[in-house]
């Protein structure tokens, strides 16, 4: 029997980014940058959907380039807890999917170094058939390699606009929009939106859309 194929985004939808952020924010607030800076260079390296840490550093070291390195290394720290930062949702549904039925994939937007490191500190790709990274390709894009464009397969991303470029591509396919909390709705790494997706709150609720 051929496989249904499910493909779940990483970052607010099996990792808790807004706590990535937050951590990140409050160890350069304790070198003494204020809030604002913080979150104006957070807002300039979210402009083109390639946020790296590099970049993000050094828009916040812009007056301060000693301090490059050192951020770079808590930087790197704080991505190495990234398995703290899992839901814990995720893995309970993970080890309970039924793998004759499911293909479980994961896929992921962004800088692919930053991303992998994320991913691969996050200890959850072990648990996936498959891990797709892209950098520049939309993922209603990158899909047409992997699904066809009439399969009926599940889709899981906090971002409405992707969300909803799937389900315009793919009439067959399961697109849900995941909404874990409303509290980063305003992240510019996030895109509410004016979308009209079905959306769930936990990735526990995917198993109502499993057949
Ligand atoms: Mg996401």
């Amino acid at each position: 029997m051929k496989k249904t194929k499910i493909f779940i985004d990483f970052d607010g939808t099996l990792h808790d980014t807004a706590k990535l952020k937050e951590a990140t924010f409050s160890a350069f607030e304790k070198f003494g940058f204020s809030r604002d800076i913080i979150l104006a260079a957070y807002v300039a390296e979210c402009a083109d959907a390639k946020f790296t840490s590099a970049g993000f550093v050094e828009r916040i070291c812009a007056k301060r380039n000693d301090l490059i390195d050192r951020f770079e290394i808590i930087y790197d720290k704080i991505v190495s807890d990234s398995d703290d930062r899992v839901y814990p949702d995720v893995i309970p549904f993970l080890i309970n999917l039924d793998r004759t039925k499911y293909e479980i994939n994961l896929i992921t937007l962004g800088d692919l170094s930053f991303q992998e490191k994320k991913v691969m500190a996050s200890g959850i790709d072990k648990h996936f058939d498959n891990t797709y990274y892209t950098s520049d390709t939309p993922k209603w894009q990158y899909l047409t390699d992997l699904v066809l464009s009439e399969e009926r397969f599940l889709f899981v991303d906090d971002r409405s606009d992707t969300v909803a470029e799937i389900a315009k591509h793919y009439p067959k396919a399961v697109a849900l929009e995941i909404n874990r909390s409303d509290e980063d709705k305003d992240d510019p790494a996030r895109n509410r939106g004016d979308y009209t997706n079905t959306c769930i709150s936990n990735i526990g609720e995917l198993n109502n859309y499993l057949d």
